[in-house]
């Protein structure tokens, strides 16, 4: 009998979307063996590059159901990953700890009984007298900060990480097509996906990852899935001033929802993931900085040096992400419209098991 990695071998598979899910899919299964070709029209505009990198995974506050499962997963294989892409790119690595803070005195004493519930060594309340606290006050001029410290969650750096697959997916040959995929349809047990420029590419399975545009490729009426667009925006701010020091902060930190990180002495990226509107507003500044009250001078002084956003899928009426078998040969793995890059290693586990089923 031929051994699965012989059948495995045989089989073509096409991923179309190559932002952080299909490229971790696109890894995984080539590690398996199979034969992969990746389809995407544009590399580099997607919402993957626009992501700000933190691996919000240990703090997540509801600690049974998917949505947790998926996390602790990810958790355990994120240094697996990190370990096997190093070979590729020795710099790259997550930065730890991450740090949560509210000045709501309510969503504190939530987070207080998370903890004390959790037991988990790796989750501590920081007072006000911490340090980290004290650090992001005096820069901030804020008073009444608190909130959690979380020793296993971090941040990775998602343009390295981006490259990096890259350049492991060009070492283990894996095709790369640059095109828009319009329709996909299934003849004689195979699957054809037909570009915009009209070429057809024929594989034994699809795997749909590319975001909001997935459901355009497959047949809604039997299956009902349903996608919204959401906003996520970021800008980096250049502060020309020496009365702060942004290395004196944390490296990465979270105050009222937005996530700010101090990239040196006077640059800082601040990002908010989770807005209802499809379009970035005029007052990016306001909408960013809104997580005091009184702003610093130094913050209000600041300039935008770079600013940008990118669209993810929320699924309505099913959480997120969408993780399905459509039919033969056919997954969607989409729908992730926050934290899609701290949960590639688990959704690319549960993509590769699938398929294993599958061929097995
Ligand atoms: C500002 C911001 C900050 C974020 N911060 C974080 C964070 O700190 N931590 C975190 O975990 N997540 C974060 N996210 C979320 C994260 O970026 C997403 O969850 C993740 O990038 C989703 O990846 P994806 O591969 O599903 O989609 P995408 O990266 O959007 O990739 C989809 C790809 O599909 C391609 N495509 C679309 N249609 C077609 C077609 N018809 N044919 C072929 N290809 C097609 C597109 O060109 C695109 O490249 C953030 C997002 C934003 C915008």
């Amino acid at each position: 009998m031929k051994s699965s990695k012989e059948n495995f071998q045989k089989a073509h598979i096409v991923i179309i979307g190559s932002g952080i899910i299909g490229k971790f899919n696109a890894l995984e299964l080539s590690e398996l063996g199979f034969r992969i070709t990746i389809i995407d029209p544009t590399e580099l505009q997607n919402s993957s590059y626009g992501a700000l990198g933190l691996l919000m995974g240990n703090m997540y506050q509801k600690r049974r159901g998917r949505s947790w499962d998926l996390r602790k997963q990810s958790i355990e294989l994120w240094p697996q990953w990190i370990t096997f892409l190093q070979k590729f790119n020795n710099e790259l690595n997550i930065e730890k700890p991450l740090i949560q803070l509210t000045t709501n005195e309510e969503k504190f004493k939530k987070l207080v009984k998370f903890i004390y519930e959790s037991n988990d060594q790796n989750l501590q309340i920081l007072e006000r007298d911490s340090i980290f606290i004290k650090n992001i006050n005096k820069a901030f001029q804020t008073k009444n900060l608190k909130g959690m410290i979380s020793f296993k969650d971090g941040r990775i750096n998602p343009f390295s990480l981006l490259q990096t697959l890259d350049k492991c997916l060009k070492h283990k040959k894996i095709n790369f097509l640059k095109g828009e995929v319009i329709k996909i349809r299934k003849s004689n047990n195979q699957w054809i996906s037909t570009t915009r420029d009209n070429e057809n590419i024929k594989s034994d399975m699809v795997i749909l990852c590319n975001s909001l545009k997935a459901i355009d490729l497959i047949d809604r009426i039997s299956h009902n899935i349903t996608l919204k667009p959401v906003l996520g925006q970021a800008m980096e701010i250049d502060v020309n001033d020496a009365e702060v020091d942004l290395l004196s902060l944390p490296k990465q930190f979270n105050i009222n929802g937005k996530n700010i990180i101090p990239k040196s002495k006077n640059k800082l990226i601040i990002g908010s993931t989770d807005e209802h509107s499809t379009e970035p507003e005029e007052n990016t500044f306001e909408k960013l900085t809104n997580f005091i009250d009184k702003k610093p001078n130094w913050l209000m002084k600041g300039k935008i040096s770079k600013k940008w956003y990118g669209i993810r899928s929320r699924p309505e009426g099913e959480p997120s992400p969408i993780m399905k078998n459509l039919e033969d040969g056919l997954i969607i793995c989409t729908g992730f419209y926050k934290n899609g890059i701290l949960l590639s290693p688990a959704c690319s586990k549960w993509v590769a098991n699938e398929i294993k089923n599958y061929f097995s």
